[in-house]
């Protein structure tokens, strides 16, 4: 995957670089990514916590509490309001209609809560929850 992927808001005010390729590209079906997105899944691409370098504009943030008991940082075009990243304690997952090229997901995650008409292809790694990261 190239290393110099880039994205940007609808609006084009934030436009932002990855820095490192991705770790993992998972589609993740959970109720948090849908109602987040917007749409019937979310894409996340994962990189390291300081994986994006902002080129133009200033996104602004948005914390939430996970599951999990830390927090989620979510990252968001103060214009236009397109979600951009979240920042975890040890990862950041980059929304990935966010990106100009958006890279072909390695896993789909949180199958327990996929919607019955989202059909996954045959072969892709698959978990009914979170996934074991390396
Ligand atoms: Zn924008
Ligand atoms: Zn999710």
């Amino acid at each position: 995957m190239s290393n110099e992927a880039e994205g940007g808001c609808q609006c084009g005010g934030v436009r932002f670089r990855l820095m490192a390729a991705p770790r993992r590209v998972y589609c993740c079906h959970c109720t948090e990514c849908r109602r987040q997105s917007a749409a019937a899944f979310g894409v996340s691409v994962i990189v390291p916590v300081d994986g994006v370098a902002v080129l133009q504009g200033q996104p602004k943030t948005w914390a939430r509490p996970t599951a999990s008991g830390g927090s989620l940082v979510c990252a968001f075009c103060p214009d236009c309001g397109s979600r951009l990243w979240h920042k975890a304690a040890d990862c950041l997952s980059v929304k990935g209609g966010a990106l100009d090229t958006v890279p072909e997901p390695t896993a789909h995650i949180w199958l327990g809560s996929k919607l019955d008409w989202v059909v996954i292809p045959e072969g892709v790694e698959r978990w009914d929850g979170e996934p074991d990261t390396e």
